[in-house]
């Protein structure tokens, strides 16, 4: 029997499960995850829960552990320090290193599903320099990753709110050749016309009624193991005991999102020159507009979901190198002060965001530090970041194009828009990221292993090595998919 290991059930994890036991018929694959089941299927997006309470309680479940009884977790929301956001079913991890105040903390969760329980499921493909060049087969694993991830290009296609964006910022685009459509995400279509949201479950599939797989929650782990060059397996801690245990495996895939992905290699004395570096968030601007009267078509039918519309004015290198997307609601998708002229707006909202490039710099990084544990005694996490000058200019080139499409529907609602703090994208990227030879700039090669270590592949945003403005999953999973038939092939030899 040849046994796997994923630390991680995220749905680059699952991406994982998956593949091998489709792919290799003699494999059992073990996922540890450190959080709790929160629903079921397991990994389901929480936005499924029909009952507001259950999904409350979810994102709740989701936000961290704190003392022996187990979960507890942020308020809804919460502001720390004035900074990030933690949004809900996230909590956040890290801080910003001394002289560096950048970026302040990462938001991440902790639940079976991982972040892929709790996403907005927009899975723009990455276009221009967000590509990763080196791969010659993106285009097909990138179709791969799509039909896995379940994703429809015409969710709200016939919706007349999207129809009417598309058309309005169209043209108000068309002389600058920037284009504009509909914003793929990844959700099945019900017959009530209704979204059931993707997530980790839809990933998972199949594998979780498999006898070969077996999933262990409320397990962390503290330790890869090594025989000489070789990642034999890990150390697992059973967060309801405190008990460890060691496992041996034929491969091990880490999972474990762009933060603790990292944490667990160096805790492992896995350290390439490039662990932790060449962090990137894309800096996001975000802005509501109270759409003026007659400009969208009213809503009709029942209120099945909040978002009743998703357009997206795509990358483009040369006339727009940004990803916005641009999402229409009946109701004010934030609070508006009692006065505010914007309340109760007869035309409906629309909330866009504008993702802005952020170029990877080694001296932007996650620092470890052993000598000083944090709660699980593994090393505590600071994060190095800053954005440049260059940076700078590509916000304001955004938000001139973005006050533009806000122009063509409405008007931005009070304190509007706004640079939102950095960390808030959620989008972590390229602290293990992969490269095509092995200098000292990238940890891992371009089937996800790690540079000069057996028996260990990584996955998840972190592996993206480009100034990537989409939001990353599509990738990721893409990446994940290259990595895990390369491993089944290694596994089945
Ligand atoms: C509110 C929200 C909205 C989002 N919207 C979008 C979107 O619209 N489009 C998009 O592309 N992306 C979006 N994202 C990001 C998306 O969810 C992530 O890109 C995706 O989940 C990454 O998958 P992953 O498997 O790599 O990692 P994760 O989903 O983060 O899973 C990693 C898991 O590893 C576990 N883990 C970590 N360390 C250990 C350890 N040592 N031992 C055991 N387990 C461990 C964690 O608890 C976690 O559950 C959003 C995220 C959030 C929170």
């Amino acid at each position: 029997m040849t046994r796997v290991l994923i630390v991680g059930s995220g749905p680059n994890g699952a991406t994982y499960a998956r593949t091998v036991l489709d792919e290799v018929p003699g494999a059992t694959v073990l996922m540890v995850e450190a959080g709790p089941v929160i629903d079921r299927p397991l990994g389901m997006n929480v936005r499924n829960i029909p009952d507001a309470d259950a999904q409350a309680a979810a994102r709740l479940a989701s936000q961290g552990r704190t003392g022996a009884a187990g979960i507890a977790g942020l308020p809804l929301g919460a502001v720390v320090e004035g900074t990030v956001t933690a949004r809900q079913g996230t909590h956040l991890i890290g801080r910003a290193a001394e002289g560096s105040p950048g970026l302040p903390a990462a938001a991440l969760a902790t639940c079976v599903g991982g972040q892929g329980a709790h996403w907005t499921c927009a899975t723009p493909r990455p276009s221009g320099g967000e590509r990763i060049g080196f791969l010659p087969d993106l285009d097909a694993r990138l179709d791969e990753a799509e039909a896995l991830l379940h994703v429809t290009k015409s969710a709200f296609g016939d919706a007349p709110q999207a129809t009417a964006i598309l058309e309005r910022l169209s043209e108000e685009f068309a002389p600058d050749r920037i284009g504009v459509r509909s914003l793929p995400v990844a959700a099945d279509e019900l017959p009530d016309g209704s979204l059931r949201w993707g997530g980790t479950d839809v990933v998972l599939g199949p594998v979780v009624d498999d006898p070969r797989f077996t999933l262990r929650s409320f397990t962390l782990c503290v330790r890869l193991l090594r025989e000489g060059p070789r990642v034999v397996g890990a150390v697992l801690r059973n967060l309801a005991t405190g008990a460890e245990e060691s496992v041996t495996a034929d491969a091990v895939v880490v999972a474990a999102d762009a933060i603790r992905t990292p944490q667990l290699l160096w805790a492992s004395g896995i350290r390439p020159a490039a662990l932790g570096r060449y962090l990137t968030e894309h800096p996001l601007i975000f802005g509501v507009v109270a759409v003026r009267a007659g400009v969208l078509p009213p809503v009709t039918g029942p209120a099945v979901d909040p978002v009743r519309a998703v357009v997206s004015v795509g990358y483009d290198e040369d006339h727009h190198p940004f990803h916005a997307q641009v999402m229409y609601t009946p109701v004010c998708p934030v609070p508006l002060p009692a006065d505010s002229p914007h309340r109760n707006s007869a035309g409906g909202y629309v909330g866009m965001g504008w993702g802005v490039r952020k170029w990877p710099r080694a001296e932007d990084r996650v620092i470890l530090d052993d000598t000083q544990p944090d709660e699980d005694g593994l090393p505590s996490i600071r994060i190095a970041y800053e954005l440049t000058d260059r940076e700078q200019a590509e916000i304001e080139r955004a938000q001139k194009i973005q006050a533009r499409a806000a122009a063509a529907l409405g008007s931005f609602v009070d304190g509007m828009p706004r640079v939102l703090p950095a960390g808030s994208s959620l989008h972590y990227m390229g602290t293990v990221r992969m490269g095509p030879v092995d200098d000292g700039t990238s940890v891992c090669d371009p089937n996800s292993r790690v540079w000069g270590v057996d028996g260990l592949v990584l996955a998840g945003n972190g592996l993206i090595p480009t100034a990537n403005t989409c939001n990353p999953t599509l990738t990721s999973v893409a990446l994940s998919l290259r990595g895990a038939h390369a491993l089944t092939a290694e596994l089945r030899r």
